[in-house]
């Protein structure tokens, strides 16, 4: 699952992006992932595996990762396909969740294309362009849905679900802001609109305000104002900082956010954000050869889970050996904890849950 990186230009995201290669997670340890010049790989910061490291004396760790895949070039007029805008609508339709970088930092030396720091009409200007283009495909999803209903009357819930989509559109409403029943909800995924992905917003602030999480600058303020509205989240960072944490080795790396007065990087949490907004838990696997970390979306069940391993693993499907992380952690090992009766063993139906260590029993 892809996050897209947009925003206006000189706000920036290639500092960002830069930061998010550089910490980039090792490839080659993860061959699903998309190799191309513009897609960066992040690994997802996860405690427990070192704390599984230690108890199994593991030879090697792999986080779960995510990536970000960097789409600039979204300009005003891009839905009229202005500065390459229509190859951009669809690059951002191509992944699950947008991440909106938005400037909103003071620097007289770095020009804004409009002329002046204003984050809301930064955000609404890129949102409107997400917008226009959606109102072209609901207009024509309901000229279609239309011409079917005269044979089939099921599609009335439909059509009036685009109506109700396209007035707010036209009002220049985001897509995601209005609110929808679980059928709407299963109707509005078939129509892959660009407004109802859901969004981070990521304030770039300069380097003296990253510490406060941006509690003092009036320009963060009205971006969570307007986040709020969306029920979206702003993540505060300082992209050039990330830029030069991003070069440092771990011990570093740890030094220069006490510093600073930070107890995460920027890029950390905006990871994790990410990792939640798309739904995504992890689930784990520890040995004395590797301790991992597996992304599944949240409520999938055992057998789902086993086949993120090997597909093998899904069809031979047997039973699950499952502890809570938890467990481990208050118990100090898995043999202390399978005394206490805390490692149980759940069938196909069990939904699993984010943190459980798991060993599968499959047939092959
Ligand atoms: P993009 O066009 O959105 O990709 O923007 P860039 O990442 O190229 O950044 C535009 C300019 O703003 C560059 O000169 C960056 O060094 C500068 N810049 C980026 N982030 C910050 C920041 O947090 N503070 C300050 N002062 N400058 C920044």
């Amino acid at each position: 699952m892809k996050l897209g990186i947009v925003g206006l230009p000189n706000v920036g995201k290639s500092t960002l992006f830069n930061a998010i290669t550089q910490a980039g997670a090792e490839s080659a340890n993860y061959p699903f992932c998309t190799i191309e010049p513009n897609v960066g790989v992040v690994s997802v910061p996860d405690y427990r595996l070192n704390v599984l490291r230690d108890m199994h004396n593991s030879e090697k760790v792999l986080p779960a990762a995510i990536e970000f895949y960097d789409i600039a070039g979204l300009v005003r007029g891009a839905s009229k396909g202005e500065g390459l805008g229509n190859k951009f609508l669809s690059h951002i339709r191509e992944v699950a969740s947008i991440v909106h970088v938005v400037r909103c930092f003071d620097d007289s030396n770095i020009t804004h294309v409009d002329g002046s720091v204003d984050p809301i009409r930064d955000v609404e200007t890129i949102n409107l362009e997400l917008v226009f283009s959606d109102i072209e495909v609901v207009e024509k999803r309901i000229q279609k849905t239309e011409k079917l209903l005269k044979s089939d009357k099921s599609l009335a819930a439909e059509l009036e679900l685009s109506k109700r989509i396209l007035a707010a559109l036209e009002e220049g409403i985001s897509a995601r802001a209005l609110e929808y029943d679980e059928k709407e909800n299963e109707l509005l995924k078939t129509f892959n609109l660009l407004s109802s992905k859901p969004i981070i917003y990521v304030a770039n602030v300069s380097e003296d305000e990253v510490a406060e999480d941006g509690a003092n600058n009036p320009y963060v303020q009205k971006l969570r104002e307007y986040a709020k509205s969306e029920s979206a989240e702003v993540v505060v960072i300082c992209a050039k900082i990330e830029e030069e944490i991003s070069e440092l080795e771990d011990e570093e790396k740890q030094m220069f956010l006490e510093e600073l007065g930070l107890k995460q990087s920027g890029l950390d949490r905006l990871v994790q954000a990410s990792y939640s907004l798309l739904g995504l838990i992890s689930f784990l696997t520890a040995g004395p050869k590797e301790v991992r970390a597996w992304t599944i979306k949240n409520g999938t069940k055992a057998p789902g889970a086993a086949g993120k391993i090997h597909t093998d693993f899904e069809r031979g499907f047997i039973r699950a050996e499952v502890v809570a992380f938890k467990d481990l952690l208050e118990h100090g090992s898995h043999n202390a904890a399978k005394e206490k009766g805390l490692v149980r063993l759940e069938g196909k139906e069990y939904v699993v849950k984010d943190g459980d260590v798991i060993l599968f029993r499959f047939n092959v």
